[in-house]
């Protein structure tokens, strides 16, 4: 579960960062989109629309509120007899969701990595779900980097584009230049949407050389 909110500032290309990492990891990613009792009505618009695209993606978006309540019981119910993990940046209430959905103290069960038992908001903890599942909260990080993989393994990543990898004229294209390319076509025509492709491109260009 990657959890994003209205405050701190929503940033939407660690958002894709996280989505990609699941996607190597062959992990099923889910968004919420919390602290949206701070939002006026026309930025609620504009994130609804925003957040349309992901939806399209198929990845589930949730829009919560652990202020007013609003949006919590379809989160409960997607996390119903599930393990999931909590990640995202410091401050977008990843605790708070988790004291929403978790009411008393003792649900912590574990602490997986401090053997020392000081009770810190800096180690990562495994709660186990009323109704069954767990959830388990990672630290908050300032900044995440995708490890670096090659440029295939990338594209791949990138769900919207795997219908059209083996289109394009040169089996080993890296959808950056080469003639005849699928994806940029795909982009042309507005399958793929251009701000996707954009990360698509910033992200390769954060890896190393050697690796694509
Ligand atoms: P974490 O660092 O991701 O675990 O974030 P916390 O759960 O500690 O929350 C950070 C701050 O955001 C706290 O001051 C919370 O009270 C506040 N907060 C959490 N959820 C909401 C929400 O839905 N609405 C508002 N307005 N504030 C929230
Ligand atoms: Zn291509």
């Amino acid at each position: 579960g990657i959890v994003c909110a209205a405050e701190p500032e929503l940033q939407i290309d660690l958002l894709d960062r996280y989505l990609l990492a699941c996607e190597i990891a062959r992990i099923k990613p889910f968004i919420i989109f919390n602290k949206i009792d701070l939002l006026s009505p026309e930025q609620h618009s504009q994130r609804t629309a925003l957040f349309s695209l992901y939806r399209q993606l198929h990845y589930p978006v949730f829009f919560l509120s652990n202020k007013t309540g609003e949006g919590l019981e379809p989160l409960r119910q997607h996390l119903n007899g599930v393990g999931v993990i909590f990640v995202g940046q410091s401050g977008v209430g990843k605790s708070s969701v988790i004291r929403a959905l978790i009411p008393t103290s003792e649900a912590r069960v574990a602490e997986l990595d401090s053997l020392h038992g000081r009770h810190t908001t800096s180690h990562t903890e495994l709660y186990h779900l009323p109704q069954g599942g767990y959830l388990i909260d990672s630290p908050g990080v300032r900044a995440f980097a995708l490890s670096p993989v090659d440029h295939t393994t990338l594209a791949q990543a990138f769900i919207e584009f795997r219908p059209y990898l083996d289109q394009c004229r040169f089996q080993d294209c890296s959808h950056l230049h080469e003639p005849g390319c699928a994806i940029k076509a795909a982009v042309e025509q507005g399958f793929i949407s251009s701000s996707r492709y954009d990360r698509f491109k910033t992200v390769l260009a954060s890896f190393p050389k050697s690796t694509y």
